[in-house]
């Protein structure tokens, strides 16, 4: 399927966000991006999934919406393991 990347967004666009994402911070245009990258591209959805097991086994704090809380330094590392993939 091909769509233009100021539609669904870019991997890099998707690496950059994906914390806030997962925490449920992202605004709502930007979170409409990714959904529709994921959607489209199978590679950052397989990394979601993984990441999303990841933080699970981390036993992180779950707030009301979806939100997990990401420490800091766990954000730098998901960030960079996404950037390492991704080649982005
Ligand atoms: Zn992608």
């Amino acid at each position: 399927m091909m769509m233009p990347t100021s539609v669904m967004g870019t991997c890099r666009e998707t690496a950059q966000n994906i914390s806030d994402y997962i925490e449920g911070r992202t605004p709502l245009f930007k979170r409409i991006r990714i959904r529709i990258h994921l959607g489209v591209c199978a590679g950052c959805r397989r990394w979601l999934a993984e990441l999303r097991s990841t933080l699970k086994g981390v036993r992180m704090t779950r707030s009301a919406e979806m939100g997990i809380h990401v420490p800091p330094e766990l954000r730098q590392n998901i960030e960079r393991i996404f950037a390492k993939t991704l080649n982005v």
